[in-house]
């Protein structure tokens, strides 16, 4: 377990995270994460939930813990994050529990089909891709960690800095900010118009990044105009990433010359 890169174990409505890599909160945070070598958090705002040292689950939250385990019981939940996916477990979480929450939130279904948009499930296991530019760390799928890294350690090598914005968002993180928006009194059609509804961004599947350089702000147009765009364009395809939004994309999606995606 000590050797293997860290990784995050997904659930459902709740994630894991290894407690070496999350920065405690006040000293009640550095005190629940003492000696712990798990942090479970609620996916669709980040509370902590409960710390997992061996085979003890303490929780911090114990409602909120029981309503996002759902049926599987504490034992189960220990168990997944002992030991890795086993073959014929499948590798990405199932899509039913999302598209409730679509139908719920009223979202068109059509939305995808009109859009040439498809629901992108998330992944069991992510894997750490280093940290971000905020210092938050990174979650990628493997494949998209590796090739980040030798994306990044390339374009150092030419002094071109790259650095993330931001990688894997689960479809909670998602629905999260439709939720809050829609409390402010927006509209749906209007968010929509800016956000791509939970379930069908490409950073659901962990493939994806948004890439910056220092100096600049973050996901803005003008990064066009940076050397480390001139290089990715140049170069990424070599470690497999690709540009998913240029200008006049076929899904209506405003040109994001920041993001790329690992496509096979
Ligand atoms: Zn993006």
């Amino acid at each position: 377990m000590r050797d293997a890169p860290p990784t995050l174990i997904n659930f459902d409505h709740l994630e894991a995270l290894p407690a070496a890599l999350v920065a405690g909160r006040g000293s009640v945070g550095v005190r629940a994460l003492a000696g712990a070598d798990w942090l479970l958090r609620r996916k669709s705002d980040g509370r902590w939930l409960a710390v997992v040292a061996g085979a003890r689950v303490r929780a911090l939250r114990p409602g909120a813990l029981r309503a996002a385990r759902g049926r599987m019981d504490e034992a189960r939940l220990v168990e997944c994050l002992a030991r890795p996916l086993r073959p014929g477990v499948p590798r990405t979480l199932p899509l039913a529990p999302l598209r409730a929450l679509l139908a719920g939130l009223g979202v068109d279904a059509d939305y995808g089909r009109t859009r040439g948009l498809a629901l992108v499930p998330e992944p069991a296991r992510l894997a750490f891709a280093g940290f971000d530019r905020y210092r938050r760390p990174l979650w990628l799928t493997a494949a998209a960690a590796r090739g980040w890294s030798a994306m990044r350690a390339a374009a150092r090598d030419e002094g071109v800095a790259l650095d993330a914005i931001s990688g894997y968002r689960s479809h909670a993180y998602q629905l999260g900010i439709f939720r809050r928006k829609l409390a402010r009194g927006q509209a749906l059609e209007d968010i929509l118009r800016v956000n791509a509804a939970p379930g069908y961004s490409e950073h659901h599947g962990g493939g994806a990044l948004d890439i910056g350089t220092p100096g600049e702000p973050p996901a803005e147009e003008s990064f066009e105009a940076t050397p480390a765009f001139a290089w990715l364009v140049a170069h990424a395809a070599r470690f497999g990433f690709t540009m998913s939004y240029p200008r006049g994309n076929p899904h209506g999606i405003v040109y994001e010359p920041w993001h790329w995606c690992l496509k096979r």
